[in-house]
């Protein structure tokens, strides 16, 4: 039993939340604080502004609270209560590590061509092979089981994509198909990747997209190949990605006085991510003022009937909210849970670490300190995440426990194919490398 000034002893955490906050949890009360973290792991104090300004010494009125009802006082806060962040959660090592990376080296017989985009695993088989877009125009496939480089066809001008803008690939399970669009352009196509044909012409309007990331993600559904795409700023809709047959069909009506249709959404749809199951979808878009909120709802529901699940239905969550960030880092670790790198809530002070969401219910299970900014996020498996860049190497995390179980800064892979469960690196002389996790014996 931890001694708390809660009525909660039996927390599991406990928090340090100055006397001023507790009594401006009144209904009228104005609850904004500073968060000051004590770098041992993620214990943190919540400080009113005249207790912040006042240095932090030993006369500050804390009183120790449990994780909840800390977590009471931050929600009163809301997005805008957080006045600033002081200090770093800490990272917490598993020592020894128990497990490291096994490397292979091949050389390849041609070199990789200069490429447009980053290598897209054929994500639904375990053979480890990736599709790229070379600054030529042309599509190669990868395969680093056999160490080889192959091209496949090129892309239709007729597709309107800019090459020498940013480029976002998209490859289907089947690594049959690819959805092409640039990144922040109005632009792209589906293409065939033996024969070049278009399958699909891609095109959203032009409100803000240069701040929104084209809104593209693949799925299995039966025999078929599904892509959900955006049509709008506000709009996204599935498509059989082998005809263009459009499976959300669905109308917008005005109904006066009303000046806004039913369902309306004021959403900017941006990066998407379909769950392993492949039953829920996160969206990593952003709101007005500007505000990113990543969201999520159910899959299943939007295609299995209520073609309005994207807008307003019954299984869409807000995430997590934090202004002037949005298009982070986030993969999923098993079917219904959402890593969300970044731990806060304004852009100027987000912490680096992982914020774990269970999309059934909308609720944050946990987080834990640890990838830095600008590292990509893959899950191994559902209790082990990966984080890796060309600044920080690549970490291995426990997602459970929040521990780093491995950091190997040298090593800086371009790629991981999640079917494989390997990373790929390309080498200026040629040689591709794969790497393996593995527990040590
Ligand atoms: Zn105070
Ligand atoms: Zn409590």
């Amino acid at each position: 039993m931890l001694p708390v000034d809660c009525p909660h002893p039996d927390a599991a955490e406990t928090r340090r939340v100055c006397v001023h906050l507790l009594e401006a949890l009144a209904p009228d009360g104005d609850v904004e604080f500073y968060q000051r973290f004590t770098g041992t792991g993620r214990e943190f104090e919540l400080r009113c502004a005249a207790c912040h300004a006042g240095g932090g010494g030993a006369d500050v009125p804390l009183r120790r609270l449990c994780e909840r009802c800390c977590a009471r006082v931050q929600e009163a806060g809301g997005v805008f209560g957080v006045l600033g962040v002081e200090g770093r959660p800490g990272v917490r090592e598993r020592s020894p590590s128990r497990v490291r990376f096994v490397h292979e080296r091949v050389a390849l017989p041609t070199p990789v061509p200069d490429l447009a985009t980053t290598l897209q695993p054929i994500g639904g088989s375990p053979a480890c092979a990736f599709v790229a877009l070379t600054r030529a125009g042309g599509f190669v496939r990868l395969d680093a089981d056999r160490g080889v480089v192959e091209p496949l066809c090129h892309l239709s001008p007729d597709a309107r994509v800019d090459l020498d803008k940013p480029v976002d690939l998209h490859v289907s399970p089947e690594g049959d198909l690819a959805a092409v669009a640039n990144s922040h352009g109005q632009f792209g196509a589906v293409v065939h990747l033996t024969t070049g044909r278009l399958t699909m012409r891609l095109a959203r309007d032009t409100y803000h997209i240069a701040h929104s990331r084209f809104p593209l993600a693949f799925f299995r559904r039966g025999d078929r190949t599904l892509l959900v795409h955006a049509t709008a700023w506000n709009r996204l809709d599935i498509s059989d990605a082998d005809n263009g047959r459009r499976l959300t069909a669905r109308e917008f009506v005005v109904r006066p006085p009303l000046r806004l249709p039913d369902h309306y959404l004021d959403y900017f749809h941006a990066g998407l991510a379909v769950s392993p199951d492949r039953r829920w979808i996160a969206d990593n878009g952003w709101v007005w003022h500007p505000v990113g909120v990543v969201t999520s709802w159910s899959l299943a529901d939007w295609i299995g009937g209520n073609v309005w699940e994207s807008e307003d239905g019954p299984s869409k969550h807000a995430l997590c909210h934090r202004s002037y960030f949005w298009d982070g880092p986030l993969c999923w670790v098993g079917d219904r849970t959402l890593a969300v790198w970044g731990y806060g809530t304004d852009d100027d002070w987000l912490l680096p670490a992982v914020r774990l969401f269970d999309v059934a219910s909308g609720e944050e299970t946990g987080w834990f300190p640890g990838p830095e900014k600008g590292e990509m996020l893959a899950a191994a498996d559902a209790g082990t995440l990966l984080s890796f860049s060309g600044e920080q190497g690549t970490s291995v995390w426990d997602v459970a426990t929040g521990d780093r179980l491995l950091h190997a800064l040298d090593f800086r892979p371009h790629a991981y194919h999640p079917g494989a469960k390997r990373f790929v690196t390309l080498f200026p002389d040629g040689v591709l490398q794969r790497s393996t996790l593995s527990a040590m014996p």
